[in-house]
């Protein structure tokens, strides 16, 4: 047989357990054995196997299965969220993805609790849901620049805990991804956002003041890690100043998810020999 790209499964080598984010190589890409090279060609294979396991996943919603996939994308501006859901989300049929993307609250959803809009973007069964940015903001945009008070912020975590446990009761598998990009690798990312006027739409100038609260997002995101990695909503760590990287990993633990559920087609709910005659006869 021949050898394993993989050294380690993606799910052991990018668990969040024990991970010091402020100690993180970010240039890294553990457990792949191969080069860019060997891990876009492998890209290309994977993300055939994916839209595969998709379609079975989107058959059996169709038929009633209520199990469905939660993809949970954070990270800083510039990690690769949107690349993301471009190449890897982007191989899978749109009719089976849930897509929403959480940016500052709007003045409705201000009126409700932090969690409100996340529940109501929660997957269908036989859907893959992508949050681009989720719930975690509100323990971390939120915690930096204390738009609300710490006693609130800090109840989170458990609250968090608790609404990701209802919903994985409920057949939501969630995978949570924290991309991790260097402050170096951000400067080059937000410059060539400068440079390219086909860039120019994704900067933000506010992206720049962010980059003072480095520290303080670490240790939000530290934070994260240690009190919301559950068995039922885990997260997983990817070094992304790699692109290549982390679409080819994103692919695998959304591969390994899905295989888990162990899908077949749904059975015929007609008499196919009587369907045969009746088409035959027409
Ligand atoms: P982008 O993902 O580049 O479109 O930016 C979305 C912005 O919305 C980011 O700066 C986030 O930090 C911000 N954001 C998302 N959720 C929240 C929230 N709950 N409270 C405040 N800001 C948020
Ligand atoms: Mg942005």
């Amino acid at each position: 047989m021949p050898k394993s790209p993989w050294s380690v499964p993606v799910t052991e080598a990018l668990h969040a357990s024990g991970v010091r984010v402020a100690d993180l190589d970010t240039n890294a890409t553990p457990g792949f054995r191969g080069d860019k090279k060997a891990g876009e060609l492998l890209l290309e294979q994977r993300r055939t196997v994916l839209s595969g396991l998709q379609e079975k996943l989107y058959a059996n919603g169709r038929s009633g299965d209520p199990r469905s996939i939660l993809l949970v994308l954070q990270g800083m501006d510039t990690a690769g969220k949107g690349g993301i859901v471009r190449h890897v989300i982007g191989s899978v049929d749109p009719q089976g993805v849930d897509h929403a993307s959480f940016g500052v609250p709007t003045e409705q959803e201000r009126r409700h609790n932090y969690l409100w809009r996340i529940r109501k973007q929660l997957p269908r069964g036989g859907q893959i849901g992508v949050f681009d940015r989720s719930h975690y903001e509100d323990v971390l945009v939120v915690r930096v620049h204390e738009l609300v008070p710490q006693d609130v912020w800090g109840k989170r975590y458990d609250e968090i805990n608790r609404f990701e446990r209802t919903a994985a009761d409920a057949g939501t598998t969630i995978i949570k991804v924290a991309m991790f990009v260097s402050l170096d690798e951000q400067r080059k990312r937000l410059t060539q956002r400068l440079d390219r006027p086909d860039k120019y739409w994704k900067f933000d100038p506010a992206d720049i003041g962010e980059r003072a609260h480095w520290p303080d997002y670490q240790k939000a995101y530290q934070d994260v890690l240690d009190r919301t990695c559950t068995d039922y909503a885990p997260w997983y760590v990817v070094p992304s100043d790699r692109k290549w990287y982390s679409r080819l990993a994103v692919t695998e633990l959304l591969i390994d998810a899905l295989e888990a559920l162990d899908l077949d087609w749904p059975p015929a709910h007609f008499d196919i020999e009587e369907q045969r005659r009746r088409l035959a006869a027409s």
